[in-house]
């Protein structure tokens, strides 16, 4: 199946998939992308305790990356106890 890629409150959201065709969503603004990937999370909430602001998972979209500086969110998502979330930059 197929899901469409979105803009929810300015936050560009594209669904694409790894290799193993493993699910993951990109919140993307201007110059960096947090990539999270659904079937590594555990739950643990390091990243809303670590930055609220930015990682909200009552909220839509529950990653809204201009909330923080690249450097606030670079250094929670290093944090993440899993791998699943990772930073992409994006170039022109
Ligand atoms: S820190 Fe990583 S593993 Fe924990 S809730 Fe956030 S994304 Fe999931």
């Amino acid at each position: 199946m197929k899901i469409p890629n979105s803009i929810v409150d300015g936050i560009s959201i594209h669904y694409i998939s790894d290799s193993n065709d493993q699910m993951k969503r990109e919140y993307k603004i201007e110059t960096v992308a947090v990539v999270w990937d659904a079937e590594k999370c555990q739950h643990s909430g390091n990243c809303a305790r670590g930055l609220p602001r930015v990682f909200r998972p009552k909220a839509k979209p529950w990653i809204q990356v201009d909330h923080a500086t690249e450097q606030e969110i670079i250094d929670q998502v290093a944090k993440c106890p899993s791998g699943a979330l990772s930073i992409r930059f994006l170039t022109e």
